[in-house]
């Protein structure tokens, strides 16, 4: 999708810290961090958020969620972390392409 920041992300016409790419995602930090870690990993692929999500994401969602403590271990958060995805506008989300938040390194807020 041409106007989505993520997907620009992704095609390499807006910079980002990566810290983890593969067929399927990408993760990169926070530009706003809010924790000491703050990730967010993100499908290559266009879908704005879960109410997106159809059967032939299926692999593709078990992949991001199998991906993600990966991630984390890679980043040294053997301590724990916290996964957040914001969906639709009374959530909070402001950028409509799925992505889950990574948070940790440091005390974490209890929800
Ligand atoms: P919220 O901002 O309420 O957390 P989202 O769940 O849509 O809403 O999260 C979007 C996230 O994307 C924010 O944490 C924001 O700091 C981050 N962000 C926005 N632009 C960039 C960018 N260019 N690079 C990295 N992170 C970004």
């Amino acid at each position: 999708m041409t106007d989505c920041l993520f997907c620009k992300i992704v095609a390499g016409d807006i910079k980002a810290d990566i810290v983890h790419e593969d067929e399927h995602c990408i993760a990169f930090k926070d530009i706003n961090p809010k924790a000491t870690t703050h990730l967010l990993v993100i499908p290559r692929q266009h879908i704005c958020n879960l109410y997106d999500i159809k059967p032939e994401h299926d692999h593709l969602l078990t992949h991001l969620i199998k991906t993600i403590p990966l991630i984390a271990k890679a980043q040294n958060l053997d301590n724990g972390f916290r996964t957040v995805t914001n969906t639709g506008e009374g959530s909070g989300q402001e950028v409509f392409h799925l992505h889950f938040h990574i948070l940790g390194g440091g005390p974490l807020n209890p929800l």
